[in-house]
């Protein structure tokens, strides 16, 4: 790559007030906020591929809070008002994303959510139900709903799945179109007056007490005032005093299924698979169970381990005796942590990070990076 001509470098790297690392939902809702409290300030968001490489755009699109066996789950290592922070910030995210991009845009659709167990999961699944009553009376005051989580049976869905013998209703959450919410996102940020710079891979950075100092793989250095840092999975590669680990996702979806008997967002095995339709197909991820060191990589890829399995899913539990053609095959990675919380922090007067947003940056990613933004701006600073 040349060295920037002196076009390049003074309209594009000069006088910047803020650089976002990452254009993913938490870098772009942070820069869309940072323009709405300063409309004069100078915001860029860098971007290492051509549209934005890490998990906003290769999702589930799930628009979900939390299934039953999740939120036992987390209740097993967390306190309880924890467990309900998150969930009710996770459906207020929801709602600021839709109101953010206005609900057709993105594609959301309220078909609810499901969550279902097999044969061998009677223990797991009387757990839940046993707790539904429980979930119901936390939940009413998130989502207003008298019963958010209910008990169907597997026979009268007419889902088709074979080997299901329970399933949970969630009737507070939906599914949107993931490719359609970034592409709205970049549309408003640069309506805004955001600058987005794609292919510029950041190698390291250097915070200095008033100046950032930013180096390219290509051997450019810019600098600017501030800077937030939204690498979520990737993270840890520019500061390794965050504790992010990355958590590769393998993801398919399928040829139009002729007759698709479902509609709506499942999730199987604590959550450890997932699928929906999307446009008549079926799209299905997870699988890192099986493989939890080798999918803990921030580089992108399919193994046959994960791909064989997620293919024998479709053939005996989600399209039993139904012939389909897969489409097409991906990964996306995420950011994950040994606790669930992100990190939102301001580390140093000039420099904030908003990272780690495991399976929920979907749901929680236009509110925290508003909260990054905010954060940045404020004097109080919070290190780790
Ligand atoms: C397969 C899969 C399914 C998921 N399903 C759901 C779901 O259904 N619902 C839900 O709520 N969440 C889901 N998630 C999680 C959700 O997608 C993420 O939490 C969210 O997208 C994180 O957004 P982000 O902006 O923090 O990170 P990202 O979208 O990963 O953005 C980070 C960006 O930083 C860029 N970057 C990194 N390092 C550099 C560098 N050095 N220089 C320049 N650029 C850099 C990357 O290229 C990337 O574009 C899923 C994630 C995956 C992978």
């Amino acid at each position: 790559m040349p060295s920037p001509s002196y076009w390049e470098r003074e309209t594009f790297f000069k006088d910047l007030d803020v650089v976002i690392l990452g254009s993913g939902i938490v870098g772009l809702s942070a820069a869309i906020r940072l323009k709405e409290l300063e409309p004069r300030l100078n915001v860029t968001v860098v971007e290492r591929g051509a549209l934005p490489l890490g998990a906003s755009t290769r999702n589930a699109g799930f628009a979900c809070f939390g299934s039953a066996s999740e939120l036992l789950d987390d209740l097993e290592t967390q306190p309880e008002a924890a467990v309900f922070e998150l969930v009710e910030r996770r459906f207020r995210g929801l709602e600021n994303l839709k109101r953010l991009l206005g609900a057709g845009k993105i594609r959301y659709e309220h078909l609810g959510g499901y969550e279902l167990f097999r044969t061998g999961e009677k223990a797991r699944f009387e757990a839940c139900a046993g707790a539904l009553s429980r979930f119901n009376a936390q939940l009413k005051g998130i989502t207003g709903l008298s019963e958010t989580y209910q008990i169907l049976d597997p026979a009268d869905t007419g889902f088709g799945f074979a080997d299901v013998r329970g399933v949970i209703f969630n009737r507070g959450e939906g599914q949107l179109h993931t490719g359609r919410m970034v592409d709205a996102l970049l549309e408003k940020a640069r309506a805004a007056g955001v600058r987005v710079i794609t292919g510029l891979l950041i190698q390291a950075f250097h915070a200095g007490p008033d100046r950032i100092t930013f180096e390219t793989a290509d051997g450019w250095t810019f600098e600017s005032r501030m800077m937030l840092l939204a690498a979520n999975g990737f993270a840890a590669r520019l500061m390794p005093e965050l504790a992010v680990r990355p958590a590769r996702n393998q993801v398919l979806v399928t040829k139009p299924v002729p007759g698709l008997k479902f509609k709506g967002s499942f999730h199987y095995d604590r959550g450890y698979y997932y699928f929906r339709d999307i446009d008549g197909r079926v799209l299905l991820g997870g699988g890192r169970c099986l493989d939890i060191e080798g999918e803990t990589t921030d580089q992108f890829g399919t193994t046959d381990r994960i791909s064989n399995a997620l293919t024998g899913l479709l053939q005996e539990m989600i399209l039993p005796g139904t012939p389909f053609e897969i489409d097409t095959w991906w990964s996306g990675i995420m950011g994950m942590g040994d606790e669930k919380k992100p990190i939102i922090r301001k580390l140093a007067p000039n420099l904030a990070a908003a990272v780690r947003f495991g399976g929920m940056g979907v749901a929680i990613g236009t509110l925290a990076g508003a909260e990054a933004a905010e954060m940045l701006l404020d004097a109080a600073i919070s290190p780790l």
